[in-house]
């Protein structure tokens, strides 16, 4: 329900502009596929997904001769539910850490201004609802206000926070977050990472430093690097995506601010892009507007 309220804005135009595109047509023919090629595009699918998508559709057609626009939702459906699944993308429903796995570190990525620091504050709330102990590292030391916008969130969600004096080394940060987090027996540890895209060598040198300073402490961390994307940037997430996965292996993407977004298929062009799993949606500004993202529910609330 709540998926639906956050997905709204991209719900009605998407699927008003697939109702448009089809409108007055019982088959699919070229028409229907060049507007439906639009329409994914506008909605920032990507321009490779949709022809990927397109490119199955016109499979379908060939091999069953037939195809009504009545079936063209169902079929869709079916093809971004596979693109999805293609990339691991979308079984959970909960928020979950694998277990046997503790503590379980969480590096996150991302420049500035996506919603890195709201989906720690949110991540770091929700784990906790589960009861599990969190620990965070304000390892982005590049910039006075995000240790500050990290401690607001470590105080929101009553969990520790380690810092350090701004422009302090971001792997040393990192090295006591998770020394701290082992003393205190914490089951998750996050560590925010400065995001500054213009020097590609500085943040590929500093995320390796960052990541072999904790393995000093726990062998196979991070378990999970997180890339946060801004669902609301179209172009430039994809561009970030591009440049973070050259810089780091990112195994997991948070996409924000889909609540304020007509173009929800950010989420469906990234991962098939990247082959990288969607994990987890940013709906809101709120404390829980943050959802583990769930395939079938996506599809849905975009088809409903
Ligand atoms: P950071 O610089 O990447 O750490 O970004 P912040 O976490 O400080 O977020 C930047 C702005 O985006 C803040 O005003 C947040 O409240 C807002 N924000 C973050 N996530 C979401 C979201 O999912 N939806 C909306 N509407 N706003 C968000």
């Amino acid at each position: 329900e709540t998926l639906d309220k956050g997905l709204e804005k991209s719900k009605t135009s998407f699927f008003s502009k697939l109702s448009k595109a089809v409108a007055g047509k019982a088959k699919v023919d070229d028409d229907v596929l060049d507007n439906l090629e639009e329409v994914l595009v506008s909605s920032d699918v990507g321009v490779d997904t949709t022809l990927k998508i397109i490119d199955r559709i016109e499979e379908r057609v060939a091999r069953d001769k037939y195809l009504g626009t009545d079936e063209l939702n169902q079929i869709l459906r079916e093809e971004i539910a596979g693109l999805l699944s293609e990339t691991n993308t979308g079984d959970e429903t909960d928020f979950t850490i694998p277990k046997n796995t503790k503590p379980y570190v969480l590096m996150v990525v991302g420049v500035n201004g996506v919603g890195k620091t709201t989906t720690i504050g949110k991540l770091a709330s929700q784990f906790k609802k589960k009861g599990l102990k969190v620990v965070l590292g304000a390892a982005d030391t590049f910039r006075a206000a995000a240790i500050d916008q990290l401690q607001v969130w470590a105080d929101r969600t009553d969990v520790p926070i380690v810092r350090q004096e701004m422009g302090s080394d971001p792997a040393s940060v990192a090295f006591d977050t998770v020394q701290s987090g082992i003393n205190q027996n914490a089951d998750v540890i996050i560590i925010d990472t400065a995001g500054r895209l213009h020097n590609k060598v500085n943040l590929m040198n500093e995320l390796s430093k960052i990541k072999r300073v904790m393995q000093k402490v726990v062998p196979d961390a991070p378990h999970d690097v997180l890339l946060v994307l801004d669902g609301s940037t179209g172009q430039n997430a994809f561009e970030q995506a591009k440049q973070f996965t050259k810089a780091t292996e990112v195994t997991s993407l948070a996409v924000t601010k889909l609540d304020g977004t007509a173009k929800g298929g950010v989420v469906i062009g990234i991962s098939d892009q990247f082959q990288i799993p969607v994990k987890y949606i940013g709906v809101g500004e709120g404390i829980d507007d943050l959802q583990v993202f769930n395939k079938h529910e996506f599809v849905d609330s975009f088809f409903k």
